[in-house]
C-alpha cells in the first residue's frame, strides 16, 4: 500500500487555468495536466524567483520533493509547448491558504473578499458580486 501523500501548502491560484492553442476547440488538442502544487512550484521558483529549499519551505516540503515537483513541471510544460497541446491545471494533493473565488464569466481567479462587495472583474469587465460567485477551489 502507498503511503498516503502529504498536502502541499499552495498559497496562490492561477488566475486561468485552461490554455489553448489559439483557434482550435479544447476538445480538438491534446491535454496536459499540470497540477495545483506543479504550479505553485513554478511560481515561487521561476515566477518569485526563491531558491529551491526557500519555496520548499514555503510548500511544506522537503528540497528533494521539491525538486522532483518542478522537474515533472518543466517537463509538461515544454511538452504543451512543443507538442502543441493545451495545458491544464488542476488537481495535486494541496492545501489552498486563502480564500478565492472566480469571475463568472471569465473564470479568473481573484482573492474573494467576503461582505458583499460589487467587484468588477480585472480581465473581462464583467461587474458581480463575490458573495454570488463559487468558490475557486
Ligand atoms: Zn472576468
Amino acid at each position: 500500500m502507498s503511503r498516503p501523500r502529504k498536502c502541499r501548502r499552495v498559497n496562490s491560484l492561477p488566475v486561468f487555468v485552461r490554455f489553448r492553442p489559439q483557434g482550435i476547440p479544447l476538445r480538438r488538442v491534446k491535454r496536459v495536466i499540470l497540477s495545483l502544487d506543479e504550479f505553485e512550484a513554478i511560481r515561487l521558483a521561476d515566477y518569485e524567483g526563491l531558491e529551491h529549499a526557500a519555496a520548499s519551505e514555503r510548500m511544506n516540503i522537503s528540497r528533494p520533493t521539491f525538486t522532483r515537483l518542478i522537474e515533472a513541471a518543466h517537463g509538461k510544460m515544454a511538452q504543451a509547448l512543443v507538442e502543441g497541446a493545451a495545458l491544464i491545471i488542476e488537481g495535486g494533493a494541496v492545501a489552498v491558504e486563502g480564500d478565492f473565488c472566480r469571475c463568472p464569466r471569465c473564470g479568473a481567479a481573484r482573492e474573494h473578499r467576503r461582505g458583499g462587495h460589487h467587484e468588477r472583474c480585472g480581465y473581462c469587465g464583467t461587474e458581480h458580486d463575490c458573495n454570488d460567485t463559487q468558490p475557486a477551489t
